[in-house]
């Protein structure tokens, strides 16, 4: 017998970030201290300087550093592809965050 159909791997699929509409390719990411203020390119809110963010650096014909608060990376986890998309122009995702906020309720400050 010849086995010539290969099992699909089903489900084990893990963040793949270079999916068919993102032209960009990861690189690496941290979390430093801001050593002057950014923009988080999610809410579009100021990132003060000396706030430890997220700093996800990409490459896309050249590299270049995608800036958030701590508190926005947690809301994309979980995302798709294409709320990257939808979500980002910072009016909706300002909405995202705070029903994130909604969902988990905090205590005091982040
Ligand atoms: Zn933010």
């Amino acid at each position: 017998m010849n086995v010539s159909q290969n099992k699909e791997g089903g489900g084990g699929e893990n963040f793949q970030i270079n999916k068919v509409n993102m032209s960009w390719a990861f690189v690496r990411e941290s979390t430093p201290k801001a050593r002057k203020a950014h923009t988080c390119d999610l809410c579009f809110l100021p990132i003060p300087q000396g706030q430890v963010h997220v700093a996800r650096v990409g490459s896309d014909c050249g590299l270049f550093t995608f800036r958030m608060h701590l508190e926005c990376e947690r809301v994309t986890r979980g995302w798709e592809s294409e709320d990257w998309e939808s979500k980002t122009d910072g009016y909706e995702f300002r909405q995202e965050l705070e029903e994130y906020r909604g969902r988990d309720k905090y205590k005091g400050e982040v």
